[in-house]
């Protein structure tokens, strides 16, 4: 029989200061993606090792993706675009949406007018 193992993990877990050598102190950055600066944080040691909390990594995220989008890397494909006499709608090919529940919610972030990130949550 599997033996079960309990463990906390505490809320702060994933929350800067992080232990380094020493306490990592938190410092601003910037990075360049196209013609856009974005400015973001990360935990940084004297050993020069950085760190990224939860909300940091998100963020890193969210610039990454937008770095992908920028240079056209993402994963395009070509979808008709609907309408029902009000609005237009687009239908998910079933490789992407094989893993949807009903009750599920899209959000639409806007980029631009032709430009959006869908995310099912
Ligand atoms: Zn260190």
């Amino acid at each position: 029989m599997a033996k079960k193992i309990i463990f906390k993990i505490d809320k702060k877990a994933f929350s800067g200061p992080f232990k380094c050598h020493g306490e990592t102190k938190l410092v601003k950055k910037k990075i360049s993606v196209g013609e856009n600066l974005f400015s973001y944080s990360i935990w940084k040691c004297k050993c020069g090792k950085e760190y990224l909390d939860t909300n940091q990594a998100k963020q890193m995220e969210a610039i990454w993706i937008f770095e992908k989008m920028v240079t056209d890397e993402l994963i395009g494909m070509e979808r008709s675009l609907n309408h029902d006499g009000k609005m237009f709608f687009l239908r998910f090919p079933m490789e992407l949406s094989s893993h949807f529940k009903k009750g599920n919610k899209a959000e639409i972030k806007v980029v631009d007018s032709k430009r959006f990130l869908v995310e099912i949550k």
